[in-house]
């Protein structure tokens, strides 16, 4: 099974038009030579825009959460299958700061997995344990759960469309990232679950938690590491450039 890597910037609630717009610019330039799957993941506004300019490059675009249900009566939110006809090929499931400020649980983490496996995306589902729960001895423990709940519930067919990142919360905009070795033990962990679970597809398992162009190669040469899912550090086109290359040399 072929091991392609994928290298996402998770851009959260940030940039105004004209920064968005000289990033994706940017982006769209440093991606070019790679061999390497590049997205994208803009704030809802600029979606349509990041979708328009990136055609005809080698650049994806993504959103970072959806509502689970189809359409209705739910004010504010924005359905996977809108994002998929604005052009989205993946949406993020479960981050971190979506469990935690927004009181996502995993039940809400598999609906919205689901709606987007349905939507015809690529879900990026996000896992990973808080300090405390490390610090207990319970990192794997954790994860467990999360990625049990998540692929216990997708059809066989559908795994071709997913993508696990693995994001220890306490790594997440704090400058602390884990060391290649602690993310390989967990990455190796989930690597065995999701081998039970669709042993005929190899799903990518990306580390992201204070991923930079300084440790990004490191992190690459761990065997089950397939990629990243970059906050901070994909809001500076040739850092996030620097990301993509130190990828596009561990897959060739
Ligand atoms: C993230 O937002 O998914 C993330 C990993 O952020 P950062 O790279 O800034 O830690």
């Amino acid at each position: 099974m072929s091991r392609t890597f994928l290298v996402a910037g998770n851009w959260k609630m940030n940039t105004l038009p004209e920064e968005a717009e000289s990033l994706v610019r940017g982006v769209i330039s440093v991606a070019e030579a790679a061999n390497v799957n590049v997205a994208i993941i803009p704030p809802f506004v600029y979606l349509f825009d990041a979708v328009r300019s990136v055609q005809g490059s080698s650049v994806a675009v993504g959103a970072q959460n959806c509502h689970y249900e189809k359409k209705g009566a739910f004010t504010g939110e924005i359905s996977a299958e809108m994002l998929a006809a604005a052009g989205c090929r993946y949406t993020l499931a479960g981050h971190s700061e979506r469990r935690l400020y927004f009181g996502e649980s995993d039940e809400i983490v598999v609906k919205k997995t689901l709606a987007i496996l349905d939507a015809g995306m690529t879900v990026i589902a996000c896992v990973g344990e808080t300090l405390n729960e490390r610090q207990a001895g319970n990192a794997l423990k954790v994860v467990e759960r999360q990625v049990d709940a998540i692929v216990s519930k997708i059809d066989k067919d559908a795994f071709a469309n997913v993508a696990i990142a693995y994001e220890p919360v306490w790594a997440i905009g704090t400058g602390l990232a884990a060391t290649p070795e602690q993310a390989q033990e967990v990455h190796k962990f989930i690597r065995t679950i999701l081998t039970t679970a669709a042993p005929d597809t190899h799903i990518p398992i990306l580390y992201g938690g204070s991923v930079t162009d300084a440790n990004a190669t490191e992190l690459f040469a761990q065997p089950d590491i397939d990629g990243a899912l970059v906050g901070g550090a994909s809001l500076k086109a040739d850092v996030f450039g620097r990301i993509i290359a130190a990828a596009d040399k561990a897959s060739s």
